[in-house]
């Protein structure tokens, strides 16, 4: 076979797509993976994440056989609990408000202990979320909320294990491949139009999985589907994510779907570069607001910051930033909290930080930096005098700590303001991706606008439409990548399998 022809071309070089490829491979294609990036900025988002994985799982024991490295004292240590499928389908439900398309979610759900236990074949390595997803209550790690998982090195650690098995099992990989088109007739896709280091040239295949993300990488683009000021959204990673797939998919017929208006955006440092900067990673983040008020430059609280567990509100409260004066907020925290708050995120050298003894002085120190300095005052006296005094806070649970007689309260782990040092970290609108994508089958093949399959063509990943609307449970992304790409890899080898016996 020549070395323009495979039975499957995958799209994308993160999570999604090496997974495909190695499904693929499994089934007996030669594969070929199309990855935009030079190979030091390999990988996509996938390569900039935390590596969280919400998977289903009963008890410890399911938490061992996926991270059998861990010592005896991890063990006696940790307070695994479980994660149901019902939990997490309910999560999916509720946080979409229901709309998000019940066959996938159940695929995504079902799968995901199991698609876990591949990756682990494949040699990535796993280990408990400790510090992220777990607080430390009396010397013990109790986790909740299904995010206990994460691969090892982040997703750094978790796409450089992938490309490591694409390598071992002889799946050609070229970088700075940017496909361009979809090679596309009345009996289907039939590969890609490609350009290779600037050069444009044709590789022919019989079937392709398309995994090269969303849109949210190109402003013009988000402002057109998004809407107006998410041209400002500072983009969390990779800059190679502009839409390629779904125009080449559009461009030939498939049929649109999800929320095209909606993505995955979380508070990120007021600092951080425009694009992800691949040595900070997540690094970036400010995910403890729940322990602290949130205010904006009019010396306003604007959103309940306690809501919900955090890996329920971070994926929307983005949106909620990118609103706000100057698309500036800031965190405000006592010394209470501050050995609850995640020391990669907010040790960070990186972090935009305004300290004082004394919430008069902060004031001063943000009244510089823009904000009201009066009416920020009175929101932390009014939310302080608010607090509820007879329920106890408790980092662990839901705790019901709130607020009493505010118009907007805090329904959780509320406390007031008033062990100094105070410290108040500025965030803007990071955004994650996007949701919006293409109508898929339970098989992975993509659907055109009259709703039949485009033959020989699949997709994955950050381009399935129909699962995240508004909101979405932390650490479903690389799962959903990983189950949908093995999907996609695994129905685009059987349909090159069968192509070739006619
Ligand atoms: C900072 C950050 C932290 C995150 N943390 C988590 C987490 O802890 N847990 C979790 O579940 N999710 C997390 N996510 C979300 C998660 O990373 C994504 O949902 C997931 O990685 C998407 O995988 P993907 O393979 O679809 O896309 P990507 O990993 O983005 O891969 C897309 C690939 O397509 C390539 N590409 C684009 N256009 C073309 C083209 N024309 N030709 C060829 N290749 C192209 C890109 O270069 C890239 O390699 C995080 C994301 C970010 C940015």
């Amino acid at each position: 076979m020549a070395i323009s022809e495979y039975d499957v071309v995958v799209v994308g070089g993160g999570n999604a797509a090496l997974c495909a490829a190695l499904m693929a491979n499994e089934q007996g294609a030669r594969v070929v993976v199309l990855e935009r990036a030079p190979e030091e900025e390999r990988g996509g988002n996938s390569a900039y994440a935390g590596g969280t994985m919400r998977i289903v799982y009963h008890n410890a024991e399911d938490i061992y056989r996926i991270v059998p490295d861990l010592t005896p004292e991890e063990k006696a240590n940790s307070d695994f609990g479980e994660y149901t499928e019902a939990e997490y389908l309910d999560a999916m439900f509720e946080l979409t408000q229901y709309r998000t398309n019940p066959d996938l979610a159940e695929l995504l759900v079902k799968n995901s202990r199991e698609t876990v236990t591949w990756l682990q074949t494949k040699g990535v390595r796993f280990e408990p979320s400790y510090g992220r997803h777990a607080p430390n209550v009396g010397g013990k790690f109790k986790f909740y909320g299904g995010s206990t998982l994460r691969s090892a090195g982040g997703g750094r650690g978790l796409v450089d294990g992938l490309y490591a098995a694409a390598k071992r099992f002889g799946i050609d990989v070229i970088y700075n491949a940017e496909a361009r088109q979809l090679l596309a007739d009345d009996d289907g896709v039939h590969g890609v139009r490609v350009r290779i280091n600037g050069k444009t040239t044709e590789i022919k295949s019989s079937s392709v999985v398309l995994a090269c993300g969303g849109f949210e990488a190109s402003p013009e683009w988000r402002s057109r589907y998004l809407g107006p000021g998410w041209d400002l959204a500072k983009v969390r990673g990779t800059r190679y994510n502009t839409g390629d797939g779904l125009k080449m998919a559009l461009d030939i017929g498939a049929q649109p779907c999800g929320q095209w208006t909606g993505c995955h955006a979380t508070e990120w440092d007021l600092n951080a570069p425009e694009y992800g900067d691949y040595a900070v990673g997540d690094g970036f983040n400010k995910h403890s607001y729940h322990y602290g008020i949130i205010v904006n430059t009019d010396g306003n609280r604007f959103v309940d910051e306690g809501a919900d567990i955090r890996s329920f509100t971070y994926a929307k409260y983005g949106k909620m930033i990118l609103t706000q004066p100057g698309q500036v907020a800031w965190q405000v925290f006592d010394s209470k909290v501050t050995k609850l708050l995640r020391a990669s995120e907010y040790n960070s050298k990186h972090s935009h930080k305004v300290s004082a003894n004394t919430l008069e002085e902060l004031a001063s120190k943000l009244g510089s930096e823009g904000v009201n300095k009066a009416q920020f005052l009175k929101t932390v006296n009014d939310f302080n005098v608010a607090v509820m005094k007879d329920v106890p806070f408790n980092p662990s649970i839901k705790d019901g700590r709130g607020t009493v007689g505010l118009e907007l309260p805090k329904l959780n782990w509320a406390q007031a303001l008033t062990e100094p040092p105070f410290d108040a970290y500025a965030v803007t609108c990071g955004i994650t991706f996007t949701f919006g994508g293409l109508k898929i089958t339970t098989s992975g093949e993509v659907m055109d606008t009259g709703n039949k399959p485009l033959r020989g063509l699949y997709a994955a990943g950050e381009m399935v439409g129909g699962l995240f609307y508004f909101n979405y449970p932390g650490g479903s992304g690389l799962v959903s990548g990983a189950v949908f790409g093995r999907i996609a890899g695994g129905s685009a080898a059987l349909f090159s399998k069968s192509a070739s016996l006619h």
